[in-house]
């Protein structure tokens, strides 16, 4: 799955959300999240994101290492 880091928290571009062809990509009241089960990796999301927050799950940088979760809790499957 793809990952939506701290870069997003009050900056909600919103520009994700266009580019997902499952619609995944959900809005919470400070970033947007990514749920996990849906999200098919296809990759489109990441590089419109303008402050590239958002991961290949492999890729989320160390100190971003919470966010894999906080996307899954958003959804109440971490
Ligand atoms: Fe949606 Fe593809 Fe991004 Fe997953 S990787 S959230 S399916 S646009």
């Amino acid at each position: 799955t793809y990952v939506i880091g701290a870069g997003c928290v009050d900056v909600k571009d919103r520009a994700c959300i266009e580019e997902c062809p499952v619609d995944c990509i959900y809005e919470g009241k400070r970033m947007l999240y990514i749920q996990p089960d849906e999200c098919v990796d296809c990759g489109a999301c990441e590089p419109v994101c303008p402050v590239e927050a958002i991961f290949y799950e492999d890729d989320v940088p160390g100190e971003q290492s919470n966010f894999t979760r906080y996307n899954a809790e958003f959804f109440d499957i971490a």
